[in-house]
């Protein structure tokens, strides 16, 4: 069936457009090119408003870091439901503390309060901006799956660690 028998089905114009697309008149050429268009829009719109959301809670949250410190116990911080429940830290715990001492230039405080972390800042930075890039073009990203299995391992392996008994590189709390 010809495009033009398909236009006028649709109840278009007999003008059917040519092999590089519908022409700008076709209300089937108009309609497709706008859902194309708004979609588009659409995403890239809410990938820069997810992007600034995300950009915002990050600036809010550093700088409540930079001048609250979460090593003084009677300062308002989120608790670790893990540490909570269990009494063991989880690889996480100490991070808040961390992004307190590197915002202060304290880089044994921050060794002190989380290593695993702190080495695995560089990594940690990559993929933040990585995903807010791809979030800002409306896309979306995985973590290569090799770096999140080497990542999971090695969380697991230093939730291990730093809870055996003797371990020198507890979080600190003043
Ligand atoms: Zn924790």
């Amino acid at each position: 069936m010809c495009l033009r028998r398909i236009f006028r089905r649709l109840g278009g114009p007999d003008t059917a457009g040519t092999a590089s697309g519908p022409p700008e008149s076709s209300p089937l050429g108009w309609v497709d090119a706008g859902v194309y268009r708004a979609g588009s829009r659409a995403i890239t719109i809410g990938g820069w408003r997810r992007l600034i959301l995300g950009a915002s809670v990050c600036v809010l949250g550093v700088g409540y870091l930079a001048v609250a410190d979460p090593h003084d116990p009677d300062v308002l911080m989120p608790i670790c439901p893990t540490k909570l429940v269990t009494g063991f830290d989880c690889p996480a715990c100490g991070g808040l503390r961390l992004v307190h001492d590197l915002l202060h230039g304290q880089l044994r405080a921050a060794a002190h309060d989380n290593l695993f972390m702190l080495l695995c800042s560089p990594v940690l930075v990559y993929l933040i901006w990585r995903q807010a890039r791809a979030i800002g073009r409306g896309e979306h990203t995985r973590v290569p799956g090799s770096l999140a299995y080497g990542l999971a391992g090695a969380a697991l392996v230093w939730t291990v660690v730093r809870n055996l008994p003797g371990w020198p590189l507890t979080p600190i709390s003043t």
